[in-house]
């Protein structure tokens, strides 16, 4: 296969070309959330120009065209992460939704008293506090297995911690802070081993490799649209059918119901079961684009592309005298931490936006990982395949800058 054409594929994401503070965009936050390319933009605008109508109501042309789009886009996440079959695809809007179902549906009528969900110091705060949530209510306890100081999850701990009081393991696919990649086939073995569901949170992992549910072997697995060019509350849970099938709805109200009668109500079965109300229907037609979008380019090549630039920005930081790396995990995805000695996170990401670079700083949604490292914030850049070489260096050129202004 020819390597990616960056150039050409900037050309396909509108908002790449501004300039913010008459500065040319260096656009690094894309974990927090990604640009769109035309395709996505103009599926979204197209529905509400051509096909607006609401889902599964009506009989009219527009109603099926709306559930056509609607429905196509479980279809096209179905493949993309490889699910065997489309009933086991709930729409939602987004991983924060996806969790809490879980957390709602599957976790809260099975936990007792000393219980316990297991779960990772590095995860973000998603797949922290739904569990928290639910432990209150049901007695149970939340643990998390350690890291080490690569940012690399301590497996053998993990393991470890896999006891008979485990009843959900919850770990994400991808650190947002850090990058790291987590072997989660081989936590996935030793979770079913002890008969323990495994649930994945998958938010940064779908924006840049390609995901397989039943190779990794998990039981469940979430996703968010709009880190992986898709529009804003969009997004969606897998899990296994066995477990749908037992998991009673979380949200009730129209189109997930077969007969309501007030003596009692019998559910639609599953994905419908767990889509109360009017979906992001736009959003969903946004979603199809943006799988298209993603397998038009293939994993293969984005992967080569964003690795190398991952280890060319890296080595460039690390040029940069005071400057500390957290995450230095051997598998990692474009994802950079960073803190400039004697710099607050803040201040530093406010004169860079000043320089056109958008980079985040805070906790990021992960307090107990700032905790580890022993920092209330860092820096982070997150790179995305259609980001380039020469932004890098910019994005250094600006660090320095930004340096003479502070020190
Ligand atoms: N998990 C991880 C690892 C994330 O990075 C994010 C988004 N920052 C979420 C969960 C939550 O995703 P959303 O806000 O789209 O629901």
């Amino acid at each position: 296969l020819p390597p990616l054409d960056v150039e050409r594929i900037r050309a396909d994401f509108p908002l790449l070309a501004r300039k913010v503070h008459d500065k040319p965009l260096i656009y690094f936050d894309n974990a927090n959330t990604g640009q769109k390319p035309r395709s996505v933009i103009e599926a979204v605008d197209r529905h509400y120009r051509e096909h607006n109508a609401n889902v599964a109501r009506a009989v009219h042309l527009l109603g099926e065209e709306a559930t056509a789009a609607y429905e196509g886009a479980r279809d096209a996440i179905a493949r993309f992460i490889h699910a065997p079959s489309r009933d086991e695809v709930i729409l939602t809007s987004g991983t924060t939704q996806s969790i809490n179902l879980v957390a709602y549906s599957y976790a809260l009528p099975r936990l007792k008293a000393g219980d316990a969900i297991l779960t990772t110091v590095m995860e973000h705060h998603a797949n922290i506090v739904p569990w928290q949530l639910v432990a209150e209510r049901t007695g149970a306890t939340v643990k998390a297995a350690p890291i080490d100081a690569n940012g690399e999850l301590i497996v053998e701990r993990f393991v470890e911690m896999l006891t008979p009081e485990v009843k959900l393991a919850c770990v994400t696919h991808v650190s947002n802070v850090l990058g790291t990649v987590n072997p989660i086939r081989e936590i996935a073995r030793e979770c079913r081993k002890r008969g323990i569901p495994l649930l994945v949170d998958g938010s940064q992992a779908a924006p840049h490799r390609p995901i397989d549910v039943q190779a990794l072997g998990c039981d469940f697995y979430a996703i968010t649209g709009h880190k992986m060019l898709a529009p804003t509350g969009t997004g969606a849970l897998w899990a296994k059918r066995e477990h749908l099938m037992a998991m009673p709805p979380f949200f009730g109200g129209g189109e997930m119901i077969r007969e309501v009668r007030f003596e009692g109500t019998v559910f639609a079965d599953p994905p419908h079961r767990f889509e109360a109300g009017t979906p992001n229907i736009a959003g969903f037609a946004g979603v199809a684009a943006a799988i298209e979008y993603l397998e038009g380019i293939g994993f293969d090549r984005l992967k080569a592309y964003e690795q190398d630039l991952l280890a060319y920005a890296t080595a460039a930081l690390e040029n940069l005298p005071g400057i500390r790396i957290f995450g230095r995990a051997k598998e990692k995805e474009p994802v950079i931490s960073f803190l400039l000695e004697g710099a607050h996170a803040n201040d530093m990401a406010t004169l860079l936006d000043l320089q056109g670079v958008a980079v985040r700083s805070g906790h990021h949604c992960a307090h107990p990982l700032m905790h580890f490292f022993g920092v209330p914030a860092t820096l982070r850049a997150s790179l995305a395949f259609y980001n380039t070489k020469a932004e890098v260096d910019g994005f250094v050129d600006a660090i320095g800058r930004v340096r003479k202004l502070l020190m």
